[in-house]
């Protein structure tokens, strides 16, 4: 069974401006701001300006543009962080690893050697 999409969840609460963030980008579909327990410094969260719980229901086309803009955040992230690499990370459900159930990718830059902090 499929989740309702919680409306009040804190991603959307971002995306109406009602909690504030550390914004790297928007457009009329998407949106990336800086997560706020950075896994790695420069750790960026991208979400779909669609609602969608996660991977589950989020609707085909909001799926396309979110994972062309994981894309090009990726590309800047590592140009912007001299990383040698990027982890995307995407999870769902609670089981999956989620915690905030609007569907969001990570976008991790990654140095040789360096662990993710915990
Ligand atoms: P997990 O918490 O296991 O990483 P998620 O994939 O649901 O699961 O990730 C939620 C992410 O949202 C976490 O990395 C957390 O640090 C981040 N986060 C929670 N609240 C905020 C906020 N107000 N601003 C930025 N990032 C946030």
């Amino acid at each position: 069974m499929t989740l309702a999409y919680d409306p009040d969840n804190i991603f959307a609460k971002i995306l109406r401006g009602a909690i504030p963030c550390v914004k790297v980008w928007e457009d009329d579909k998407t949106f990336a701001f800086m997560d706020v327990m950075p896994r790695a410094d420069g750790h960026v969260l991208v979400i779909s300006k669609a609602p969608g719980r996660n991977i589950f229901d989020l609707a085909p086309d909001a799926l396309s543009d979110l994972i062309l803009c994981v894309q090009k955040i990726a590309r800047a992230v590592k140009a912007g962080t001299g990383a040698d690499g990027v982890t995307i990370h995407q999870f769902n459900e609670p089981a999956g690893g989620q915690s905030v159930f609007h569907m969001h990718f990570h976008v991790i830059p990654r140095w040789e050697g360096v662990p993710l902090r915990p």
